[in-house]
């Protein structure tokens, strides 16, 4: 992609009523557009972070056996008035014309339950996991934190189906090990912990996987030992015995949860009719478990754990291109030419790159490069020319290595 036809631009200024970094910056920088708080559009370059995210968590799914469905967004208010859920004053709700209460889908276990109990009737039928990524409404209180709180945000939601407890159990190992392997693949393995959290009727605890990050509302405690966290909101003497946790080993910090997973048993197949029969004809309700992350909050913990001074620094799996070609040249030089061969060759190479053709001053154009934080930068200059070698910046570390052509599209 040839930046001087991107259609946006960065800005000195972010609006003047955004507290949060990552909204901040990426506004800057031109990957969102802020409509209101809490309400954000993905512009090209956070499409492209926010699709790579995505993709991630796609493959992960498939490969614990997930179906990929896209329920609707618009809910039907009698279905949630069965789980005692249409209440909650979450909803943005709405009416339709000659037909009723509707509402913004905020979660989506009252549908998928539903669709379900339309396919499932026999033990054979079981087990299935069936997710989506897709948008969802939350009329959230305080939206003060970014693309990490969302009133509108992407949300990817997986539902397991089950004969027992014991094969719920089972998949529910499977989605946690899914769960690390997304963490660890968009670069945040490292400081992200399961953690404790509250369950419900049907399991003592749910697991929330938090990222460590200052700018996170919630509160954590780490045992480092047993590499696990408990969530401040239910850190209690028998949680910790349960646990075989001392309280004086752990370290508090705050974190933003970013994905959560959950037995729910029964809670929903009773309410709303998804039951079996069993080999011997007997009837059962179907168990259940649902696993939610948030991509969208992904990408602000992404930045607001990695950007730095300069600005914006994504790691490779997730970066809206993998070069940022930044060419030195002017009017057609021999320097441009350079930098346009350049482009030519990785683009069909299909390296997916950022081309600076403008023609700004160098100081600008790092700057801007800075900025938008794509993983190495690529400078063709004069001595490019002369040399045949071009400088190659890594933006995490600032390491200047120089590389010939053929070294560059070997990458
Ligand atoms: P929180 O406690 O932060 O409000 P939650 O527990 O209500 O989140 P879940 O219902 O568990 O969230 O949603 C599943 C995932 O969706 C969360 O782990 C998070 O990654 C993401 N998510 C939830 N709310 C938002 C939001 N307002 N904006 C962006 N992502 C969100
Ligand atoms: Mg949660």
């Amino acid at each position: 992609m040839r930046q001087s036809q991107l259609f946006t631009k960065t800005r000195k200024l972010a609006p003047a009523d955004e507290v949060s970094k990552n909204a901040q910056l990426l506004v800057r920088a031109g990957f969102v557009h802020k409509e209101a708080a809490g309400i954000y559009s993905f512009l090209p370059l956070g499409l492209r972070v926010l699709n790579n995210i995505v993709r991630i968590i796609r493959e992960e799914m498939n490969t614990i056996g997930g179906q990929e469905l896209s329920m609707s967004a618009l809910q039907n208010a009698e279905l949630w008035k069965k789980t005692d859920r249409w209440e909650q004053d979450v909803w943005f709700k709405t009416e339709l014309k000659a037909a009723g209460e509707t509402g913004f889908g905020w979660t989506h276990e009252e549908p998928i339950t539903h669709i379900a109990s339309q396919y499932v009737s026999s033990y054979r039928d079981l087990p299935f996991a069936a997710y989506q990524i897709q948008t969802k409404f939350r009329n959230e209180e305080r939206a003060k934190s970014g693309v990490m709180r969302g009133r509108e945000f992407l949300m990817k939601d997986l539902y397991s189906f089950h004969a027992d407890q014991a094969d719920l159990d089972a998949f529910y190992e499977k989605a946690t090990q899914a769960y690390r392997n997304v963490f660890s693949r968009v670069g945040l393995g490292e400081r992200t912990f399961i953690t404790f959290a509250s369950g419900g009727a049907f399991s003592k605890y749910s697991h929330e996987f938090q990222t460590l990050c200052s700018a996170g509302e919630d509160t954590i405690y780490i045992s480092r030992e047993k590499n696990i966290a408990i969530n401040k909101e239910v850190l209690t003497d028998e949680v910790l015995a349960d646990l075989g946790i001392e309280r004086t080993s752990l370290e508090e910090a705050p974190a933003v949860e970013v994905g959560n997973i959950f037995k729910l048993g029964t809670r929903f197949s009773e309410p709303l009719g998804l039951s079996y029969t069993d080999a011997e004809g007997k009837k059962h309700p179907v168990v259940m478990g649902c696993y939610g992350i948030g991509p969208s909050r992904l990408v602000g913990a992404l930045v607001e754990t990695l950007a730095d001074e300069k600005g914006l620094v994504w790691p490779e799996a997730v970066a809206p291109f993998k070069y940022h070609l930044v060419s030195l040249g002017h009017d057609g030089d021999d320097v441009s030419k350079a930098a346009d061969t350049l482009y030519d060759d990785l683009t069909k190479a299909d390296v997916e790159v950022l081309y600076d053709d403008r023609d700004l001053r160098a100081g600008e154009k790092f700057a801007e490069s800075d900025l938008l934080g794509i993983p190495k930068r690529i400078v063709v200059g004069k001595e490019s020319v002369a040399t045949g070698e071009f400088e190659v910046v890594d933006r995490a570390t600032g390491k200047v290595e120089k590389k010939s052509r053929v070294e560059v599209l070997a990458q």
